[in-house]
């Protein structure tokens, strides 16, 4: 068998380009701050110079969700709310990832009440999870590294035709 048709049976070539393309997105994800309240502080914390977030490469935080493929979600989220979120994450080219952070944005925290949205999963396809009221950076960072983990395994073609989440908001 020929080199080439060796490579096109195998998947040789395609696999080391995969990893390259995982390591270089891991490495170089832009967030878009999505601070909405209280934990947004913290979120703010992790790119100082004392946490550093630019240590793992995400410190080019972008106020236009066009520049970005990372949304971190801080704060609590109300129903009102909720459709503005999810249409700058539309606005986000693809791929994309999530990052709920705090005990609001993951579940609605201490607010049982009609305004605010149990978890932001039910409208966003949240990546990782970030529990405290509010998160420490540390946990932020620590979400940050959570997530890279799982882009590492990722594929480019993982991504082609990936179905949107539907906004699933019953509330409104
Ligand atoms: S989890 Fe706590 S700190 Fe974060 S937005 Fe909710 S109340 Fe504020």
């Amino acid at each position: 068998m020929g080199l080439e048709a060796k490579l096109a049976s195998d998947g040789f070539l395609t696999t080391k380009l995969d990893a390259v393309i995982a390591w270089c997105r891991k490495n170089s994800l832009w967030p878009m701050p999505m601070g909405i309240s209280c934990c947004a502080i913290e979120m703010m914390s992790a790119v100082d110079p004392k946490y550093d977030m630019s240590r793992f490469g995400s410190e080019v935080m972008r106020f236009t969700p066009r520049q970005c493929d990372l949304i971190i979600v801080a704060g609590t989220v109300t129903y009102k709310m909720a459709h503005v979120v999810r249409r700058i994450y539309d606005q986000m080219p693809s791929p994309k990832w999530v990052i709920a952070m705090g005990a609001c944005t993951s579940s609605g925290g201490m607010y049982r009440s009609y305004p605010v949205v149990q978890g932001i999963d039910q409208f966003l396809p949240v990546d990782v999870y970030t529990a405290g009221c509010p998160p420490r950076p540390e946990n932020l960072l620590n979400a940050l590294l959570e997530l890279q983990k799982k882009i590492e395994g990722t594929r480019a073609r993982d991504f082609q035709n990936k179905p949107l989440l539907d906004l699933n908001l019953s509330k409104n």
